[in-house]
């Protein structure tokens, strides 16, 4: 038929883990942006015999296209210099080719390119306040080739701390279902709960579950379990996605543990949980604590993380957790920014460097490899390096490396810092090296799966036609940097190593209903309180359908 968009991909070997598939040489078939179960003989095709066939890469947590983003981008000139991104060689009319700057923290265009040619083609924004999400759609209108998204941000903000004080658990999900609706988002986000609000406030940070914001009833448990059941009763395709208290603290496991035992039976994401596992104490010292947590999530089904894994080399802190960034700020020395949003949230950007010298950093690195490692269901532990926070999306490739070959591992741990590693599992030897299906898992299926995204992360019919294909390379890392072809949408945009098209992407975001009742008294609040009129705050013309939800 013409019109189609036809394209036989032949021979390679499948790594399809959703789908039971672990290698087999076949061919995939894919007409108008899905994938199909045979196409006629003479359809359009490219030869991928002896190479390395996976669905395009799913990326659960990445910061790239927020207001936070963007005060990063203007805080880092310097790496504009180091990094200019001159337009890619696109076919004619298949474009816009634009140039930009790299770094950490690209500008939108270049990240979409970058995602593209490392084989990603879908990706999350984790962390987007309420009142920004305007800004990140505009981010995300101008970051092509991704299928893309947004977490927003709730947990810190007002309305839903009055709610919980009073007892109002069914009015706290139609306000969270609103939201989700109002700012375009994905998923619900939580980072430090409460623990944002309090310090703006003055109080100092919250360090303990049951502590509670000051001159209230409301503590971090109570903002973790109203909105875990919030998601979960209103069946959002990704549940809660929560960033703990006592990020990057000496001891924090502890803290971590009590969250999960907090939410234990309920479906709940942990992210970056590398930042959440150490053991030690606050001012005493530090250890790893990644082999308690990990027992404790292999035995919990309910429970998925990604790691978080923190790369040798620059990076950039980005969050909302404000008070960390404080202190990041106030013992590295570096520029910083800190921005309160309103009643919503708070935003702390800090540029970092993880020096394999340092013994604090080597002992991140260690812990996050160390939970990959001792992960008994890759499905529920997924990689991340909460870009740019641990490193750039660019260092997935030697992060696959590392799980992939032992020795790579083992010379990198000789350079390293061993100061704080007595008790690690990594420092006394874990033999573990993934497999590529095991990599398929953790970068494709396993997020697909965790985010609800039924037609992303396999290659079964009827899926999205994303694919990448893989020159195989003794290199692991060369070769997972460098696709030979990168299927998005049913179109090749990277063929023989190059980057060719720059479609735009779909939006990825969820409208649950609610009871509409609830707006009256949204409305009393920001006509009380807020500098933005009730009427003006929802992102308007988000493009294309929600996501299904249910059943
Ligand atoms: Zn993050």
């Amino acid at each position: 038929m013409p019109g189609l968009d036809r394209l036989r991909i032949v021979g390679g070997a499948v790594h399809d883990p959703a789908n039971g598939v672990d290698g087999e040489a076949r061919d995939v078939c894919i007409e108008d942006g899905r994938i199909v179960a045979s196409l006629p003989p003479g359809a359009p095709a490219v030869d991928a015999r002896g190479m390395v066939v996976m669905p395009g890469g799913v990326d659960i947590h990445a910061h790239f296209a927020s207001s936070s983003c963007n005060h990063a981008r203007r805080l880092l000139p310097e790496e504009h210099g180091a990094d200019p991104a001159r337009a890619p060689a696109l076919l004619e009319g298949e474009g816009p080719a634009r140039s930009g700057t790299g770094g950490t923290v690209p500008t939108t265009f270049t990240t979409g390119y970058r995602y593209a040619g490392l084989g990603y083609t879908t990706a999350f924004d984790a962390a987007v306040a309420p009142l920004t999400a305007r800004h990140t759609h505009a981010e995300l209108d101008d970051t092509p080739l991704v299928d893309a998204g947004c977490f927003v941000l709730v947990g810190n903000d007002e309305y839903l701390h009055r709610q919980i004080a009073a007892g109002e658990q069914e009015r706290a999900r139609h306000y969270v279902a609103w939201l989700l609706g109002a700012t375009g988002a994905y998923a619900v986000k939580i980072v430090n709960p409460g623990g944002i609000e309090a310090w703006k406030a003055g109080q100092r940070n919250l360090t303990d579950i049951d502590q509670a914001l000051s001159g209230t009833t409301v503590t971090p448990r109570a903002i973790l379990e109203t909105l875990t059941n919030a998601a979960n009763d209103l069946k959002l395709p990704h549940p809660v996605h929560i960033h703990g208290n006592n990020l990057g603290q000496a001891g924090n496991s502890t803290t971590t543990l009590a969250t999960m035992q907090a939410l234990a039976g309920r479906r709940a994401h942990f992210t970056h949980l590398q930042f959440h596992c150490y053991g030690g104490e606050a001012g005493k010292g530090w250890a790893s604590a990644a082999a308690k947590v990990m027992e404790y999530v292999n035995a919990h089904p309910e429970h998925s993380v990604d790691v978080g894994q923190v790369m040798f080399g620059p990076a950039t802190t980005l969050t909302a957790d404000g008070p960390v960034e404080y202190l990041l700020y106030a013992t590295s020395g570096r520029k910083w920014v800190n921005i309160d949003i309103e009643l919503e949230t708070g935003c702390g950007i800090v540029p970092y460097t993880y020096k394999e010298k340092a013994a604090v950093a080597t002992l991140q690195w260690a812990v996050g490899l160390e939970l990959f490692l001792l992960a008994n269901d890759p499905w529920r532990v997924v990689l991340s390096t909460d870009h740019p926070n641990g490193g750039s999306f660019l260092s997935y490739p030697a992060l696959i490396r590392l799980l992939m070959d032992r020795s790579a591992r083992d010379e990198q741990l000789k350079r390293a810092n061993p100061k704080l590693l007595a008790g690690s599992a990594l420092a006394d030897g874990l033999a573990r090296e993934y497999s590529l299906n095991e990599i398929a898992i953790v970068t494709r299926a396993g997020p697909a799966r965790l985010l609800g995204l039924a037609h992303k992360g396999h290659l079964g019919v009827g899926a999205d036609a994303d694919v990448t294909v893989y020159a195989r390379d003794p290199d692991i890392a060369r070769m997972f940097a460098t696709p030979r072809y990168v299927v998005k949408g049913g179109q090749l945009v990277v063929q023989e190593g190059q980057l060719r098209r720059a479609p735009p992407g779909r939006r990825l975001h969820v409208r649950p209903e609610f009871d509409q009742r609830v707006l009256k008294d949204v409305r009393r609040h920001f006509d009380a309180y807020a500098t933005v009129a009730f009427d003006n705050y929802a992102v308007r013309n988000v493009p294309g359908e929600p996501v299904a939800i249910g059943p």
